[in-house]
């Protein structure tokens, strides 16, 4: 009989933890490669990451109570970074739509 390993990894906002694939990740880039914040849709990415729930909630909030920021010890993040993650939310249906 296997046993599977599943990382589990903690969301920046509620705190819930889950498997890592079913949170979001965003990673700070080493300098090297230009530094920055950027969202990690593999997983794999090196650098430091920070995770949120699926859920546009989590990303919202995360966004404005600055969570990544101080997860990742950085000044800022992209200011698309909320609609990047929101669109790799599984079944956004119908997600408060605000079309103008
Ligand atoms: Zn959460």
């Amino acid at each position: 009989m296997k046993t599977y390993h599943v990382p589990i990894r903690t969301c920046v906002v509620c705190r819930q933890t889950s498997a890592k694939k079913t949170l979001l990740r965003v990673i700070r880039r080493p300098e090297k490669t230009g530094g920055g914040v950027a969202v990690d849709p593999t997983g794999r990415a090196g650098g430091r990451g920070a995770y949120v729930c699926a859920s546009p909630e989590c990303i919202e909030k995360a966004v404005r109570q600055r969570r990544f920021e101080r997860s990742l010890n950085v000044p800022s993040v992209p200011a698309g970074l909320a609609d990047e993650l929101k669109a790799l939310v599984p079944s956004a249906e119908s997600v408060g739509a605000t079309a103008p």
